[in-house]
C-alpha cells in the first residue's frame, strides 16, 4: 500500500504531496485524515494522509508512525482546505494546520497537556476486610472503611504516605481520569420570548430560501436574542451550531449570554483561553460533547457534525479575515462549511460592510431589518463638535461641549466612555529646531511616545528607545510632542476632573485576565470614566453609560484607504452604541476637523442606508468593491532595488497576461515602505473574474524564483 502525504514545508507548489509506501504492520490502521510521522531528506515531518494508493513501480520510503487513532480532519474538512486553497492561493498544509489547535502538535506536547484527575478505589475487598480486621494503623483502617462504602475517591483527599502501603498491598488501585480545565454549569434560564419586530424578523429568516441572511439591525434591537431562537430550534433537531463573534467582543459579558440558556451545552474558543485550555475544547468538540461552538474567527474550522446554523455577529468585523498567512476570510469559509451541511448563514449586524449590504441589496442574500431598539431604549442624540473652532477658543483636546456634558454626569453619577484610536501619550516628537521627527530605525514610520513608561516605541515592529530630550538629528534639546494618545487623555482627564479614570488599550491590557478586571470594575461603578482605543468600540453593554465622546473622528478618516469613510462609519455608530442602552436616554460627542463629512454626517442621524447609497455610487465610479474584486501583491527585500525591480517584472508579467477584465495599478511603494528593516512594494489588481486572476497568480507562484524577495499576495484584502 502507498499513501500520498501533505508533508509541514512549503513549496511554490501549493498542493505538492509525496508518496510513501506503508509497511505491512500499519497497514489496517490508515485512513485518509490521519496524520503519520515521514522521513523527509535528513527530518522526520509530520504530514497528513490525502490518498491511498496502490504499490507503485517507484521505490519509496516507508512511514515512520500513525500518528492518530481517528482521522483529524475529517472529509469534510479536508475537501474545504482544499477549496479555499484555490481561492486565496496559500500553501494548502498551512489551512489544515490553522484548522486544528495547538495541542495536536507532536512538538507541542509537553507545554500542552490533559489534564487529568486521580482517584482510588478498593481492588480486593477480602483484603480489605482482612485489613481491617488485623492492621494496628488507626489512619489507614479509616481509609479503608472510607472506600469500601464508596465506589472510588480523589486521591488527593488522602495523604500519600498512607496511600503507598495500601497500594503496595495490592488492596486499592489508583485510576486516573480524563478532565476538562472550563466546566460551564449553570442552571438553564428560558430565552426571552421575542417581541412583534423579532418575531417578524425571524419568521422571514425561516421562511427564506437564500443560503445567507443579512441581518441588519440596529444595536439593542435584540439580534442576539433572535440568534439563541434559531440555535435552540436547530438544537431541538439534533443539530449544531457555529457563532463566531470577534475576538474583542468575546467578553464574559457576552458568553454568559449563551451559557446561562445552553450551559454545558457549549465550547468556548478564543485568544484568552491557555493552549490547554483550547485543546480541551476542541476534544469536547471533537467527541461531539457539545452542540455549540462560541468563538473567533478560527471557531469557523470547529469539527462539528451536522451543522444546522452558522451566525456570525458584528460581520463587519475586520477580525474575521487572517492578516497572516493562510489569508482566509471567516465569513467566506462559513458560506462553504453552510452549503455542505444544508445550513443557513446568519450575517449580524449594525453597519454591514458595503459589500454584504449591497449583495442583499440585490438578492443574493435575503435582506431581513430591525429598526426598534428591544427595551424601547431611545437611539443616543449624536453631536458633531467642529474642533477648527474649538483650537480657536483654546480647546485642543477637548471641546467646552464635552466638558460641560463630562461634568454633567459625574454630578448625576452616571459614567463616561471617551474614544481615541491611538494609544501612547503623543503621536509622535518632532524637532522644533530642525523639524525632523523621530522615526523607528527598522520602519519608515514616527516613533510613538509612551510617558508611563518613558520609551519612544515603533507599533509595527515593537522597537523601544529610551525618551530623550535631545533631537536625534541636530542634537539640540528641542524635541516636543505632537497629536494625541490614550495616555495623554487619561492625564489630562485626571487634571481637570475629580474622576477615577481607567484606561483601556493595547498597553493596559497585556496581561491574562487584564480586560475582564477593567470591564468589570468599570461595570461595578468602581470608575466614573473609561477611556480606551477600538477594543472598547464593539459589544461591551454598561447600564450606566450616558455620554460617549469620540476625542478624535479623523484618526481613520486620514488613512489612505478607500474603505475609511466606510471604517469612520462603523466606528461612530459602534462607540455610540455604548451611550444609552437601559432606558436612560444617551448622548455622544463626536470630535472632527471635518464636520462636513458624508459618512460622520449620515451617522449621526444613524442612517445606514443614506450612508451606503452614496457610499456605492463612488466604489462605482471608482471602480472598488463590490464592482470590481481585488487582490494585493506584496513584495518585499531587504534592499529597495531589489523590491522594486522585482514588483516591476511582476507587474509587466500581469499585465501582458492579464485578461480584459483586469486594471493594475502599480507598482508603488507600500503605505509603510519600510517596516522591520525590509522595503516594500505593492500592485493592485482590480478584476470580476476569479478564474482568471487565480490562473495568472498560480503561474506567478510557479515561476516566482526570486531567493531574495518574498511574495505575498492578499486575495480580496481588507486594507489597502
Ligand atoms: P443586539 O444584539 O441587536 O445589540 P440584544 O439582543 O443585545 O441586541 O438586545 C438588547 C437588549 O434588549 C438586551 O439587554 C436584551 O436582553 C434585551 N432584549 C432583546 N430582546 C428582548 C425581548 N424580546 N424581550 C425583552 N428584552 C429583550
Ligand atoms: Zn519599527
Amino acid at each position: 500500500m502507498v499513501v500520498s502525504v501533505l508533508v509541514e514545508i512549503s513549496f511554490n507548489k501549493q498542493e505538492k504531496t509525496f508518496d510513501y509506501l506503508v509497511p505491512d504492520n500499519l497497514v489496517n490502521d490508515i485512513q485518509i485524515g490521519k496524520r503519520v510521522l515521514v522521513p523527509f531528506g535528513k527530518q522526520k515531518l509530520e504530514g497528513f494522509i490525502m490518498d491511498i494508493k496502490e504499490n507503485s513501480d517507484y521505490e519509496l520510503k516507508e512511514i515512520i508512525t500513525i500518528i492518530d487513532k481517528e482521522p483529524i480532519l475529517t472529509q469534510e474538512l479536508l475537501t474545504l482546505g482544499k477549496e479555499i486553497q484555490k481561492e486565496i492561493l496559500c500553501n494548502l498544509i498551512s489551512i489544515y494546520q490553522t484548522m486544528l489547535p495547538k495541542g495536536y502538535k507532536a512538538k507541542n506536547k509537553d507545554n500542552i497537556n490533559i489534564k487529568y484527575n486521580k482517584y482510588i478505589k478498593i481492588i480486593n475487598k477480602e483484603k480489605a476486610i482482612d485489613f481491617i480486621n488485623t492492621s494496628k494503623a488507626k489512619k489507614q483502617i479509616q481509609i479503608v472503611e472510607d472506600l469500601l462504602n464508596k465506589e472510588k475517591e480523589l486521591k488527593n483527599k488522602y495523604s500519600n504516605n498512607l496511600i503507598k502501603e495500601l497500594l503496595n498491598k495490592d488492596i486499592i488501585i489508583e485510576e486516573k481520569e480524563e478532565i476538562y480545565r472550563i466546566n460551564i454549569n449553570e442552571d438553564i434560564k428560558p430565552i426571552v420570548n421575542l417581541n412583534p419586530y423579532q418575531i417578524e424578523a425571524k419568521n422571514k429568516i425561516d421562511n427564506s430560501n437564500k443560503d445567507v441572511i443579512l441581518l441588519h439591525g440596529i444595536t439593542g434591537s435584540g439580534k442576539t436574542e433572535i440568534y439563541m431562537h434559531l440555535i435552540k430550534e436547530q438544537i431541538d433537531k439534533g443539530k449544531s451550531a457555529i457563532v463566531l463573534v470577534p475576538e474583542i467582543s468575546l467578553t464574559p459579558q457576552m458568553i454568559s449570554r449563551f451559557t446561562k440558556h445552553f450551559s454545558s451545552n457549549i465550547a468556548v474558543l478564543h485568544s484568552g483561553l491557555s493552549d490547554s485550555e483550547k485543546y480541551d475544547e476542541y476534544r469536547k468538540i471533537k467527541r461531539g460533547e457539545v452542540s455549540i461552538v462560541i468563538g473567533a474567527r478560527s471557531a469557523i474550522f470547529a469539527p462539528l457534525n451536522n451543522i444546522g446554523i452558522i451566525i456570525i455577529d458584528e460581520e463587519q468585523s475586520s477580525s474575521y479575515k487572517q492578516e497572516s498567512n493562510p489569508k482566509y476570510n471567516a465569513i467566506d469559509v462559513a458560506i462553504k462549511r453552510a452549503k455542505y451541511h444544508n445550513a443557513k448563514v446568519i450575517l449580524g449586524s449594525a453597519t454591514p460592510t458595503i459589500e454584504t449590504y449591497a449583495r442583499a441589496d440585490k438578492g443574493y442574500y435575503e435582506l431581513v431589518s430591525l429598526n426598534k431598539r428591544a427595551n424601547n431604549a431611545k437611539l443616543p442624540n449624536i453631536e458633531i463638535i467642529d474642533m477648527k473652532n474649538e483650537i480657536k477658543k483654546g480647546n485642543r483636546i477637548f471641546s467646552s461641549e464635552l466638558i460641560n456634558e463630562i461634568k454633567d454626569r459625574l454630578s448625576k453619577k452616571e459614567q463616561i466612555i471617551l474614544f481615541l484610536n491611538k494609544r501612547g501619550y503623543s503621536s509622535y516628537q518632532m524637532c522644533s529646531n530642525c523639524g525632523e521627527v523621530v522615526k523607528c530605525p527598522n520602519c519608515d514610520i514616527t516613533l510613538t511616545y509612551h510617558k508611563n513608561s518613558q520609551m519612544n516605541r515603533c507599533h509595527y515592529c515593537g522597537y523601544a528607545q529610551n525618551v530623550s530630550e535631545h533631537c536625534p538629528y541636530c542634537k539640540n534639546k528641542s524635541l516636543k510632542s505632537f497629536g494625541l494618545g490614550t495616555e495623554k487623555i487619561e492625564e489630562e482627564l485626571n487634571n481637570i476632573f475629580d474622576a477615577k479614570v481607567v484606561r483601556m488599550d493595547i498597553d493596559t491590557t497585556s496581561k491574562k485576565g487584564a480586560h475582564a478586571k477593567i470591564i468589570n470594575s468599570f461595570m461595578n461603578h468602581e470608575y466614573d470614566i473609561l477611556i480606551g482605543t477600538q477594543m472598547i468600540a464593539k459589544g461591551l453593554d454598561f447600564p450606566l453609560v450616558t455620554l460617549v465622546g469620540v476625542i478624535n473622528a479623523d484618526t481613520l478618516l486620514n488613512i489612505p484607504d478607500f474603505r475609511s469613510n466606510e471604517h469612520t462609519y462603523h466606528l461612530i455608530s459602534q462607540v455610540s452604541g455604548r451611550a444609552g442602552r437601559a432606558g436612560i436616554e444617551g448622548k455622544v460627542i463626536i470630535q472632527t476637523f471635518n464636520p462636513d463629512n458624508y459618512a460622520i454626517k449620515y451617522a449621526k442621524y444613524h442612517n445606514y442606508v443614506g450612508f451606503y447609497e452614496e457610499e456605492i455610487k463612488i466604489r462605482k465610479s471608482l471602480k472598488y468593491p463590490p464592482y470590481f474584486f481585488l487582490a494585493l501583491l506584496k513584495i518585499g527585500s531587504k534592499t529597495y532595488e531589489e523590491a522594486k525591480n522585482e514588483s516591476i517584472k511582476i507587474s509587466d508579467y500581469i499585465r501582458r497576461n492579464k485578461s480584459d477584465d483586469m486594471i493594475v495599478l502599480g507598482p508603488s511603494v507600500g503605505p509603510i515602505s519600510k517596516i522591520n528593516n525590509i522595503y516594500y512594494f505593492q500592485i493592485i489588481i482590480k478584476y470580476r473574474n476569479k478564474e482568471n486572476i487565480n490562473n495568472i497568480l498560480k503561474e506567478i507562484i510557479s515561476i516566482e524564483n526570486n531567493k531574495k524577495i518574498s511574495l505575498n499576495i492578499d486575495i480580496n484584502p481588507l486594507n489597502i
